[in-house]
């Protein structure tokens, strides 16, 4: 949301045919005054990142911004009627892990989407991780009860999550577990970086140049042999689990994980 014109470019987006969905992720800061001009614009689902609901925990983790100025972006994206809004918390054990019944709480007081995410050793996140990391069955009993929802039930969002609904709930739970339940066979990203980088997959240093070819000229033609190549070089699987396996010196935001 800090990109100069982004209502604009989200309204030319959506009118290009064949775009079905555009949704944004967010740290949620800036959301509570751009959230009418971005539906406007043609944004329909936002994803926020929140890792806490306490203050004097938001500093450590999030470094910067204030949770309240989060709490207004999800309440205001709520009023102007982004639908799924998902909040993705992801749980760092011994951090944050004693506030999954907190969000679990949240999808009953709001409509809203809250997806525990396993802590994955990529970036910063790489020196701690293992430490800190909590499997998908823990985060799941620190739930309380879930009862499973059908993909028709699921929220829209073609993710790589899997949900529930704690009872008497307004929305859902999901699960995005990297490590201990690969999804990989069920991924289906490309990520179109800032530089004009496409990168199939989050954990391979592999990408194609679409911006040098267009900017040299290059043809239709050309730019879609360009995009196959990146599909047929995305690998079949992470190996995060794997002991051996070094933290990359990669951020998410820089990738647009
Ligand atoms: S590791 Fe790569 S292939 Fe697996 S889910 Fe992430 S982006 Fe997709």
């Amino acid at each position: 949301m800090v990109r100069p014109g982004i209502c604009s470019l989200i309204k030319r987006v959506s009118s290009l045919a064949g775009i079905g969905d555009i949704s944004l992720s967010t740290n949620g800061l800036l959301l509570s005054q751009m959230a009418n001009d971005l539906f406007q614009a043609g944004l329909k689902r936002v994803n926020v990142s929140l890792d806490t609901l306490r203050p004097e925990h938001f500093q450590t983790i999030a470094r910067f911004g204030s949770l309240e100025k989060v709490l207004e972006g999800i309440r205001a994206g709520l009023a102007v009627g982004f639908d799924p809004l998902k909040i993705n918390m992801v749980v760092i054990k011994g951090i944050n892990s004693n506030e999954i019944r907190d969000f679990v709480a949240l999808t009953h007081k709001f409509p809203i989407h809250v997806r525990f995410v396993e802590l994955m050793p990529i970036g910063e996140t790489g020196y701690f991780s293992r430490e800190h990391w909590m499997g998908l069955s823990d985060i799941m009993q620190a739930c309380g009860e879930l009862v499973p929802l059908s993909q028709d039930e699921s929220p829209l969002g073609f993710g790589p999550a899997t949900y529930f609904k704690s009872p008497g709930a307004l929305g859902t739970i999901g699960f995005i577990s990297a490590l201990s339940s690969n999804f990989c066979r069920r991924c289906n990203r490309l990520r179109l970086t800032a530089k004009g980088i496409l990168v199939p997959c989050l954990a391979s240093e592999k990408g194609v140049d679409l911006k040098n070819l267009i900017r040299s000229g290059g043809s239709d033609g050309e730019l879609c042999n360009l995009i196959q190549q990146a599909v047929l070089i995305k690998p079949e699987r992470h190996c995060m689990e794997s002991k051996n396996a070094n933290a990359r010196e990669i951020f998410m935001c820089s990738l647009g994980g």
